[in-house]
């Protein structure tokens, strides 16, 4: 599917958080948003999941206007994985992860086996079916993260939109769960703090800076030493390892 996000512009009060940022994704594409603390990358997802409504621009899924979809058809395409997740009331794990297949019910329609199964499938690829029946409540960050992610897998929608997913997680888990979504056949528009695993898993990458974009291309392309200083003030080096694969090594 593709996703495209034109002359976005967002304010809060009389600051102006998203200043007319324009991003696409092509199908299957992963696509990753990097940039310093508070430039807009949470802002500019959470419109495009549309908890928030931009002031102007337009957001289309496969050339379709979001804002003239219905909140269920939207939820049919496009997943969400947010930074934050608070429960206040108590769900088991499974339950949380039945929640992603309310999409494809009708009203009151109750979940049948092939909910239950598409469920244990999404607990199984994140590793976590053996906690099925414990309280979402009881788990650590990084496991309610990758529930949260078998939820979404739970979906089983060509799009997934992801706010640093790997936040909570141990190096081991942060790698497992992005393979995880690197090998599905889906668009992926993820924020991603950390550039070396942005580099790692993105095809392409976005740069956020105080609202606007300033650097688009792959991670070759935009992961400079001279654009790791203008745009985070940092000194780095990019090496390959013995795979070819990128690096960021930032001196002191
Ligand atoms: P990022 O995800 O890149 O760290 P955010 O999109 O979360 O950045 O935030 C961008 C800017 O918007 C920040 O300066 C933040 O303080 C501000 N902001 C975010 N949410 C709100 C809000 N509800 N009210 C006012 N300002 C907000
Ligand atoms: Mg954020």
């Amino acid at each position: 599917m593709n996703v495209s996000a034109e002359n976005i512009r967002l304010s809060y009060g009389a600051q102006e958080i998203l200043k007319g940022v324009s991003i696409q994704s092509g199908s299957n594409e992963f696509v990753g948003i990097i940039g310093p603390n508070g430039s807009g990358k949470s802002t500019l997802l959470k419109c495009i999941y549309r908890i928030l409504r931009p002031d102007a621009g337009q957001i289309n899924l496969d050339g379709a206007d979001l804002h003239s979809m219905s909140v269920k058809s939207s939820a049919l395409k496009m997943a969400v994985v947010a930074q934050h997740n608070y429960y206040n009331f108590d769900f088991s794990v499974r339950e949380v992860a039945l929640m992603g297949r309310s999409p494809h019910k009708r009203t009151l329609e109750r979940d049948n086996a092939r909910d239950y199964e598409i469920v244990e499938d999404a607990l199984r690829t994140v590793g976590m079916l053996d906690f099925a029946d414990r309280s979402f409540s009881t788990l650590s960050g990084g496991e309610q993260q990758r529930v949260i992610l078998a939820r979404a897998l739970a979906q089983q929608t060509p799009c997934l939109i992801l706010d640093e997913p790997t936040n909570h997680l141990d190096i081991t888990h942060q790698l497992q769960l992005l393979k995880i979504v690197k090998q599905l056949d889906v668009t992926v528009i993820s924020a991603i703090h950390d550039l070396n695993i942005a580099a790692m898993f993105c095809d392409r990458l976005y740069v956020l800076q105080k609202g606007e974009i300033v650097g688009c291309g792959t991670p070759e392309e935009v992961l400079t030493p001279a654009f790791l200083k203008r745009v985070y003030q940092v000194d780095a080096e990019l090496a390959r390892d013995s795979s070819g694969q990128l690096h960021v090594l930032y001196r002191a």
